[in-house]
């Protein structure tokens, strides 16, 4: 017998990621991430950083997804738990949550797991922690292997998840895109995903994009849209500072060549960039002589030192939702010591996450930095999700019998359930749209 617990992740987009697949008496948990809205949101009594709070106060504040019947249903069969990729809405409340299941062992590729041990700040993790290459294979009982099948996404190493079974494999690919020319790493593993094809049971996969037409371009376009901007200013001696998502290494790896062909010194300012480099060099899959400064007064220190001579330095910094605490944001507040002024540049190398409190924040650093008359370049970006005709084609690769759009909400999953319905699938019948909480028999 297979079931499917959605626990998070189905009923918003980016948020509290976390599915269960039963096979017999034994549980496989995929991803437990955090609510990225909330954590945005959130501002704790006395200033309190969210990620030091409890479990229980997470869970009161819709911070982590809500694991407390699955935890009393299914929480003693738990064998693994599998994390796809590095993003915190689906690896974020692992600290918080694994611990529960400590008898489960923690697979992922060695850069997510790198990602997951940070979050940790040093306390022990009393889970197993299992590094998996991607395209690689894990025994976890005489009937269940892991299999990280090597994909395409935003940040490095992502993998779609096949669980086999004595059923069939089962597919668990949030997120994706299909990116042939991935600047770090592989292009997605196009040949697996046929094989797996043979006996796939079931897809559960993203659909934050699904409403895209065409295909979402390769990673290399965004070089080419970073170059085309960027290259524009070479010789002249204004400001320049660039923020985009930190777990993006392909970006920041395509930041620092641009710098370095303009002629400047690219420096990474504010802390989740110095965490995400230091998890990349630790997997061994970037590393650069490019420095970064996280804590404070290293900030202030690296701005005071770029202040002086704005023509020599690339600034790479958080901020890129306008996070009233990140770098961006207290420069344009005139909180460090780098100060804007006519003509410098500002780029925001990413879209706005489509929440109120991402849109409402982006609205004011821009007009702040509108005001400072800095010259702001927008969406200079690809997105790192699948759009329509890649969720049409992923479909056709793996052949699923079921299928479950997930990462997304309502909308998002009827408007993936249309695509799947074009290709011959049937709403109910072998497309299923769940929601947080929801439980599912695959297989009787
Ligand atoms: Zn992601």
């Amino acid at each position: 017998m297979i079931e499917l617990w959605a626990v998070g992740g189905y009923s918003e987009c980016g948020s509290k990621n976390m599915t269960a697949i039963k096979v017999d008496n034994e549980v496989i948990i995929l991803d437990m991430g955090y609510n990225v809205g909330r954590i945005v949101e959130y501002e704790g009594e006395e200033g309190e950083e969210l990620t030091k709070l409890p479990y229980e106060k997470m869970l009161k504040i819709d911070a982590i997804p809500n694991d407390t019947q699955f935890h009393k249903e299914w929480g003693d069969m738990v064998k693994a738990i599998v994390i796809g990729h590095a993003h915190i809405d689906h690896c974020g409340a692992v600290r918080l949550l694994a611990p529960r299941y400590k008898k489960a062992p923690i697979i992922g590729t060695p850069f997510t797991l790198e990602v997951v041990k940070n979050t940790f700040e040093g306390k022990k993790i009393p889970n197993k922690i299992i590094p998996l290459n991607p395209s690689s294979k894990y025994k976890v009982s005489d009937n269940i292997t892991i299999e990280l099948v090597n994909m395409t996404h935003s940040t490095p190493q992502t993998s779609a998840v096949a669980i086999h079974t004595p059923y069939g494999k089962i597919v668990y690919a949030n997120d994706f895109k299909l990116d042939d020319h991935p600047l770090i790493g592989r292009k997605p593993d196009y040949k697996r995903l046929k094989e797996i094809s043979k006996d796939c049971i079931a897809l559960i996969s993203d659909t934050t994009r699904v409403e895209l037409s065409g295909h979402t371009p390769s990673e290399m376009l965004a070089r080419e849209m970073l170059n085309d901007v960027l290259m524009r200013y070479l010789h002249r001696d204004m400001g320049i500072i660039v923020t985009t998502f930190s777990s993006h290494i392909a970006r920041l790896s395509t930041l620092i060549n641009i710098a370095k062909k303009m002629g400047r010194k690219p420096i990474f300012v504010g802390r989740s960039l110095t965490n995400y480099l230091q998890a990349a060099k630790r997997a061994h899959i970037f590393s650069t002589d490019a420095e970064a400064f996280g804590y404070k007064r290293d900030v202030n220190k690296a701005l005071r030192m770029a202040n002086k001579d704005k023509d020599k330095y690339f600034i790479i910094c958080t901020g890129n939702q306008g996070e009233p605490n990140a770098v961006l944001s207290r420069i344009a507040n005139d909180e460090t010591p780098y100060h804007l002024s006519n003509d410098d540049i500002v780029i925001f190398s990413c879209t706005v996450i489509p929440t109120p409190t991402s849109e409402a924040n982006r609205k004011i650093i821009e007009t702040k930095l509108l005001e400072k008359n800095v010259r702001i370049f927008k969406d200079i970006h690809v997105s790192g999700h699948a759009s329509r005709e890649d969720q049409k084609e992923f479909l056709q690769i793996l052949k699923p019998k079921h299928y479950f759009p997930t990462h997304g909400g309502i909308e998002k999953q009827a408007a993936a359930a249309k695509i799947a319905e074009s290709i011959g699938y049937k709403l109910n019948e072998n497309i299923h749209i769940l929601q947080d909480g929801q439980k599912m028999v695959i297989i009787e």
